[in-house]
């Protein structure tokens, strides 16, 4: 078995998934580019695009297509950031609307650069997309804005349905393929918003695959739990490309393992655990949402 899980090498037969719509994905591709707009099915590679493209739904990406960051396990770019474009908000409730959807993800690459990280765009993205398509339900997938709480706060006041935050690894692993995050700092955007209070939903993901053992997994949960996360998501890495930058796949979590995960996740008290090999943190987000009985009022602060 290959420990690389770029698409020419053979993957598990877990892996393996349906043939997606060729017209819907061309719709999706036609949209994008007429746009301009990016999704993170693209920039990280998602092993779900298929599907969730033949479905309508996508995760956009704000903030241009370059991360200020170099996470080993990330496939997007980094480097030197675009301008921000005050034209992305409106383009991206535009495309809400042309898609049909009734829940939409929005996240964004780090911008470190910015002096706010970025939350008055994801402010102005949620604006736009309640104006244009007032029932959307919206989750905001944020960087951690190096811990600025007053960032935090906007983002709580523009009152998504969700907000997550993704831990991304278990402690031990965060330092070298995180080198400019912090697994504590993480811990504690999760913490500070749940502590923000009203209905908005706190979620969080991690990967497992990187050189993790189950027990550090079991025990991120913990932490993911007394942060206050309500949601988790937990699926497997597969290594963007072969080059230096990203790490091989440790291992394949077998379908069994991931199923373990989630039964002691929930019976740590988390509300709703997606694990499993293709999971990725916005892969059935409405699902997750609709299964912690939430309001689409949102939170008001
Ligand atoms: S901060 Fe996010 S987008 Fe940037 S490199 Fe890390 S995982 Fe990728």
């Amino acid at each position: 078995m290959s420990s690389c899980g770029c698409s020419s090498h053979k993957l598990p037969e877990w892996f393996r998934q349906p043939i997606p719509d060729q017209r819907a994905m061309d719709r999706m591709r036609s949209l994008l580019k007429e746009t301009g707009l990016t999704t993170v099915c693209q920039g990280a590679h998602c092993p779900n695009t298929g599907e969730c493209w033949s479905k309508g739904t996508a995760t956009f990406m704000i903030l241009g297509r370059t991360c200020t960051r170099a996470c080993r396990f990330c496939a997007v770019n980094s480097g030197r950031p675009e301008d921000v474009s005050y034209e992305e908000p409106l383009l991206v409730a535009e495309a809400v609307r042309r898609l049909g959807l009734n829940y939409v993800v929005v996240t964004s690459v780090t911008r470190d650069d910015l002096i706010d990280g970025g939350a008055e765009q994801f402010v102005r993205t949620v604006d736009a997309i309640r104006s244009v398509v007032p029932a959307c339900g919206i989750e905001l997938l944020i960087p951690d804005f190096q811990g600025n709480e007053g960032a935090l706060r906007m983002i709580a006041q523009a009152a998504p349905q969700v907000v997550g935050h993704n831990i991304e690894t278990v402690q031990r692993l965060s330092l070298p393929l995180r080198p400019q995050a912090a697994y504590g700092r993480s811990l504690g955007v999760l913490r500070f918003l749940r502590s923000l209070g009203g209905g908005m939903l706190v979620k969080s993901g991690l990967m497992a695959g990187l050189g993790e053992t189950d027990d550090e997994i079991l025990f991120t949960l913990r932490e993911l739990k007394e942060a206050g996360c309500d949601i988790v998501t937990l699926g497997q890495y597969l290594a963007p490309s072969q080059g230096e930058r990203h790490p091989p796949v440790d291992r394949y979590v077998e379908p069994f393992v991931f199923d373990r995960f989630k039964e002691q996740g929930l019976g740590l008290g988390i509300r709703y655990i997606a694990s499993g090999a293709l999971v990725r943190s916005s892969y059935m987000a409405e699902e997750g949402f609709e299964e912690c009985g939430s309001s689409r009022e949102g939170y008001c602060s």
